[in-house]
C-alpha cells in the first residue's frame, strides 16, 4: 500500500471525506475494479449544469484571465495553496462571481458558487464554500466574506447566501487535518455506522461484503450509529454476541439510555438471529388479508418520481389475472405505463388511472412501501376525487413491505424492495439499476425529447426497471402466500 505524503486534496476528496471518511481512502487506494458505477454524480453535474446556466450573463469568461478582465462571471479556474502546513489543497473551482471589494485586479473581487441537490444546505455545502473562499483569498488578495448556493425549486433557480464565518473556516481546516491523516494511514477509517449513507455509494460492494463477514452490528436493520456506540459499551461487539443475549438482560442494559432503546431490544436481538444463522423467521403464522388471498386477480403498482420537481413522472401498473395461490405465468401479465410527462398536466393521466382502476375494480392494488397510495390518493384528491372514491381506492391498497415486516424476520439487512427481492432470487435484468439511474434516464430522455431526438431506448429502460420493480413486488407477495 503506497501511502503518499505528496498526494493533493482536493475540493472531491474532501467532499467525500465530508459523507464518509473510509470513502476518500478509498478514492485514494482502493481497487477501481470494486467501484460501481452510480447515477448521483451525473445528476448532480447535470443539476449544476443548469443552476449555472441561470446565472449566465453577457460578461462571462474563463480562468485567470476572465478575472483579471473583471468579468461577472468566471469559470474554471484552478487553483492550489497550502491552505494547511506542508499540503496543497487543490481546487477546481468552477463557478466564481463579481461582487464588490478591492482585489488585485481592481476596485471589484470574486466569491465561490456552488449547486446544492436535496432538501437542506448541509454541513458539506459550507465547508466546500469554505475551501473555495479561503483559495480565492489567496488568489485575489481580498477577503471572501460571503458564499452563494444556488438550488432549484420546481423550475426556478434560488440563490442563497452563505456567511463564510472564522468558525466555519476553522472547521474546514481542522477538518482537512484529519482528512491528511486519513489518508496518510496504512489502513482504510472503519466503515461508518450511519449505514443509510451507503446504499448511494460506489464503494457499497466491497463495504457491505466486509461488514457482512465481520458481523458488524450496523447491518442489523435499526441498529444506528448511536445504538451501535450503546451496544459496544456494553460489551455486544457483533451480530453473534448480539443473538446470544437474553432479551429481558438486554433491555435492562439499554433502558438506562432511553425507553426507546430498550423498546427495540428484541427487534434487534431477533434480527441479528436471523442475520447470525442465515435463516428467516416467523413471527406470525395465517396472513388474514382475505382480499389479499382470494382476489381473484391483482395489480401491482409503482411509480417513479423526480424529487426536484416533486413529479411522479410515471405510474407503472401490472396485472396478474389469477390468483396468488396459482403458479406466476409472465407470459399473462401486462404491464402498462402510465407517463406523466408535465407535472402541471394532470388530469389527463388522472383520467386514465380512473379508467384502469375503475376496469379492475375488483383487484387489490399491491404495491411496496408508503409512497405509492399516499401519491395516488395526492393524485385523485388534487383531480377533485370525492371522499366515497377516495375511501373506496384506500381499501384496494395492500402494502407488501408491511406484510413481510409483520410476518417475519429475515436474514437482510434492510427491509427495501431490492433487498427482499434479492432473497427471494428474483433479478432485475438490467443491471446495476436503481431510482436515481431511472432518473437520469428520464431526464435526458426528456432533454433529447425537446430537441426533436427520441431516445425511445431511454424510455424503454425506464419502462423495463419499474416493471421489474413490480414484478419484484409479485414475487414476494407470492413468496409469502407460498410460505403459509
Ligand atoms: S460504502 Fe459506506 S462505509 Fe463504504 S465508503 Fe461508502 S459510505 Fe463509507
Amino acid at each position: 500500500m503506497k501511502c503518499s505524503k505528496s498526494k493533493p486534496i482536493n475540493e472531491h476528496l474532501l467532499r467525500s471525506w465530508i459523507r464518509c471518511r473510509r470513502k476518500a481512502w478509498l478514492e485514494i487506494y482502493g481497487d477501481k475494479q470494486k467501484k460501481l458505477w452510480t447515477a448521483h454524480s451525473t445528476l448532480q453535474l447535470n443539476h449544476q449544469i443548469d443552476c449555472f446556466h441561470h446565472l449566465s450573463q453577457k460578461s462571462y469568461g474563463i480562468g485567470i484571465q476572465a478575472c483579471e478582465e473583471g468579468k461577472n462571471i468566471v469559470y474554471g479556474i484552478r487553483v492550489k495553496y497550502p491552505l494547511i502546513e506542508n499540503r496543497n489543497i487543490k481546487g477546481n473551482l468552477a463557478l466564481l462571481r463579481k461582487t464588490s471589494g478591492e482585489s488585485i485586479w481592481g476596485n471589484f473581487s470574486y466569491q465561490p458558487v456552488l449547486a446544492r441537490q436535496g432538501k437542506k444546505i448541509t454541513r458539506e455545502h459550507k465547508l466546500i464554500l469554505s475551501m473555495s473562499g479561503l483559495l480565492i483569498k489567496n488568489l485575489q488578495k481580498y477577503q471572501v466574506s460571503k458564499g452563494l448556493i444556488l438550488h432549484k425549486d420546481h423550475n426556478n433557480i434560488k440563490i442563497e447566501q452563505i456567511r463564510l464565518t472564522d468558525s466555519i473556516n476553522k472547521e474546514l481546516i481542522d477538518s482537512l487535518l484529519i482528512l491528511e491523516k486519513d489518508i496518510e494511514s496504512k489502513i482504510p477509517p472503519p466503515i461508518t455506522s450511519n449505514r443509510k449513507k451507503c446504499t448511494i455509494c460506489s464503494w457499497r460492494k466491497d463495504c457491505n461484503s466486509i461488514a457482512k463477514k465481520g458481523g458488524y452490528l450496523s447491518e442489523i436493520s435499526g441498529i444506528g450509529a448511536k445504538r451501535e456506540h450503546l451496544l459496544i459499551k456494553n460489551g455486544i461487539k457483533d451480530i453473534k454476541e448480539l443473538s446470544k443475549i437474553k432479551h429481558y438482560e438486554l433491555k435492562g442494559k439499554l433502558e438506562r439510555h432511553g425507553i426507546q432503546h430498550a423498546d427495540i431490544s428484541k427487534q434487534i436481538i431477533l434480527q441479528s438471529k436471523s442475520q447470525a444463522t442465515n435463516k428467516a423467521i416467523r413471527l406470525k403464522t395465517k396472513i388474514t388479508i382475505n382480499n389479499f388471498k382470494k382476489a381473484k386477480g391483482l395489480l401491482i403498482y409503482d411509480i417513479e418520481s423526480d424529487p426536484d420537481l416533486k413529479h411522479d413522472f410515471l405510474h407503472g401498473f401490472i396485472r396478474l389475472p389469477n390468483n396468488l395461490y396459482n403458479e406466476i405465468d409472465l407470459k399473462k401479465i401486462k404491464y402498462s405505463p402510465l407517463l406523466n410527462l408535465e407535472k402541471d398536466n394532470e388530469s389527463f393521466l388522472w383520467k386514465r388511472i380512473k379508467k384502469k382502476l375503475s376496469y379492475h375494480k375488483d383487484l387489490p392494488i399491491l404495491h411496496y412501501g408508503e409512497t405509492e397510495p399516499i401519491s395516488l390518493i395526492r393524485l385523485g384528491e388534487r383531480q377533485g376525487a370525492n371522499s366515497s372514491e377516495i375511501d373506496s381506492l384506500k381499501k384496494r391498497f395492500i402494502d407488501i413491505h408491511s406484510l413481510i415486516r409483520e410476518y417475519w424476520c429475515l436474514p437482510v439487512r434492510n427491509y427495501g424492495l431490492k433487498s427482499i427481492a434479492e432473497f427471494i432470487g428474483f433479478e432485475w435484468e438490467q443491471s446495476n439499476v436503481d431510482g436515481a439511474r431511472a432518473l437520469l434516464w428520464w431526464r435526458q430522455w426528456k432533454r433529447s425529447r425537446k430537441l426533436n431526438k427520441m431516445y425511445s431506448r431511454n424510455l424503454n429502460s425506464i419502462f423495463k426497471y419499474n416493471s421489474d420493480d413490480c414484478l419484484a413486488t409479485l414475487k414476494i407477495a407470492k413468496w409469502l402466500i407460498d410460505q403459509e
